[in-house]
């Protein structure tokens, strides 16, 4: 963890807040013990969707450190609160990410005040240094590693079909999606294992510069959806949806997703379902939380902003569709 310690240095900070969530905040006090005076404080109350007013408190502790820096020890959570306190302040900030999600590699906060999420982009909110540490994911339990790695690959899968994909993204885009087919059943085997890990990371960091750079469609539309309005859980929610939003865009995208197809078997659908069935990975709605009598709310609510997708969307067909994922019933 010294390259910590450069790493914070190196871009002129003096005192760092140290971010966590309450579950990983024995890690960010021994790594911050391992900083000495470089570490101002600690605020270990990160919080999934990054809800206003745990940023307000953050900021708080932020000044009362005389902090000119975040470090954010974690995953999209924790690194979300780093990137709320930079939007506000244009904080310095330093991301040890631990988790598949991606968010350290993109410009796009989502912040959650009232009951709605709502997104912002811009320059000041993508971190200034990412550090990557397998070790310090070897406790990334099994069942979050595999509903994390599959969050990633939703990216990859989106960027694919994106409007605005270029050589470059669809090389990452692929690449990405490879590494992590390759690791998450290794990790599922052995999660002690340092080579799969590395490699997961690996995945995670192309397919969340791929979410950086090029637009998303009805995926991560739907997941935004059941997330902000339905409390449902980021990574899981991905999981659930990613075979059933890429038959969905199938037929409409095939060129664009040949090379998702030949990776995972033909129907890119049922090939995704059937890869993250191997893997335990959560398949359905209903285990969730997700009420079945919801499912036409959030059909309406996914359709109501008209946004660019592959595939026209339909109101009944993405209502077929969330039935298909509430049920957990294979793609076709
Ligand atoms: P998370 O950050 O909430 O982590 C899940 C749980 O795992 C937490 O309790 C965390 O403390 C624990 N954990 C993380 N790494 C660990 C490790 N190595 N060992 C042991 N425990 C560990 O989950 P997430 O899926 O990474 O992030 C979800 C959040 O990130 C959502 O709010 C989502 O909106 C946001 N997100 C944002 C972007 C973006 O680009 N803005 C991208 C992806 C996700």
């Amino acid at each position: 963890m010294n390259r910590l310690a450069e790493a914070i240095a190196g871009q002129g900070g003096k005192r760092a807040l140290i971010l966590s969530t309450p579950h990983q905040k024995a890690e960010a006090e021994r790594i911050a013990a391992s900083l000495g005076p470089l570490a101002a404080g600690l605020f270990h109350d990160a919080t999934m969707h990054t809800p206003v007013d745990v940023t307000e408190r953050a900021m708080a502790a932020y000044n009362a450190a005389g902090a000119d820096c975040v470090v954010a020890i974690g995953g999209g959570s924790t690194i979300g609160l780093g990137k709320a306190i930079a939007y506000r302040n244009d904080a310095l900030q330093i991301v040890v990410a631990t988790t598949y999600a991606g968010s350290e590699v993109t410009p796009i906060l989502g912040q959650t005040e009232n009951g709605q999420k709502t997104t912002v982009r811009g320059a000041g909110i993508l971190p200034e240094v990412v550090i990557y540490d397998p070790e310090l994911t070897l406790g990334l339990p099994v069942n979050i590693s595999v509903s994390s790695g599959l969050n990633a690959m939703a990216h990859a899968v989106e960027g694919l079909y994106a409007q605005d994909r270029n050589p470059i993204s669809s090389m990452m885009a692929v690449e990405g999606l490879r590494a992590l087919k390759q690791a998450l059943p290794q990790i599922v085997n052995a999660p002690g294992d340092i080579e799969p890990r590395s490699e997961a990371l690996y995945g995670s960091w192309l397919c969340g510069t791929v979410l950086g750079a090029v637009g998303m469609a009805l995926h991560h539309k739907l997941c935004h959806t059941l997330g902000g309005s339905f409390d449902l859980p980021h990574a899981e929610t991905h999981a659930v949806i990613l075979p059933h939003s890429s038959a969905y865009n199938a037929a409409a995208a095939t060129d664009a997703l040949k090379p998702a197809a030949d990776l995972f078997g033909g129907s890119l659908g049922g090939g995704l379902y059937d890869f993250a069935a191997s893997i335990g990975a959560p398949m359905a709605l209903r285990d969730l939380g997700m009420k079945e009598a919801d499912l036409d709310h959030a059909a309406e609510l996914a359709a109501r902003n008209p946004y660019w997708n592959p595939r026209p969307i339909e109101r009944k067909a993405i209502r077929a569709l969330l039935q298909s994922a509430w049920e957990g019933a294979r793609p076709r």
